[in-house]
């Protein structure tokens, strides 16, 4: 049991986190060490605060993005076109933009982002 560090630049914003990581565990937890640097959006926020809003799970906005994707992508094959995330702070809100997605598979994907990350969480068009 070693636990040791790395560098996380998430790709859902311009943060620069180092994590602690145990690579001989199964699984391998990933923690908060430090923050390095913080994008514009997370700017005002603690290292936890910005720790919270990227990799909390499952509303943070990297596990979010993941979790839509992978969704989406499991039940209909399709890669999303994008994702972009608006607002600051710890309350940001993503929107997924899908093609080759009926209306109705759409609707299902949104139903089951408000059901399993919440209401307001992600917006998928
Ligand atoms: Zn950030």
């Amino acid at each position: 049991m070693a636990t040791r560090l790395q560098v996380w630049r998430p790709d859902t914003c311009g943060c620069v986190i180092e994590q602690t990581h145990d690579p001989e565990a199964d699984p391998n937890p990933v923690g908060l060490s430090q923050v390095l640097s913080r994008c514009a959006a997370h700017t005002l926020l603690t290292d936890q605060e910005v720790w919270d809003a990227v990799w909390s799970f499952p509303v943070g906005e990297n596990r979010r993005k993941n979790l839509i994707r992978n969704r989406i992508f499991t039940l209909h094959g399709v890669e999303i076109v994008s994702f972009t995330f608006s607002g600051t702070g710890g309350a940001r809100i993503c929107t997924i933009v899908t093609s080759g997605l009926t209306a109705n598979q759409r609707t299902a994907a949104q139903s089951w982002a408000d059901t399993n990350i919440g209401v307001g969480k992600v917006v998928i068009t």
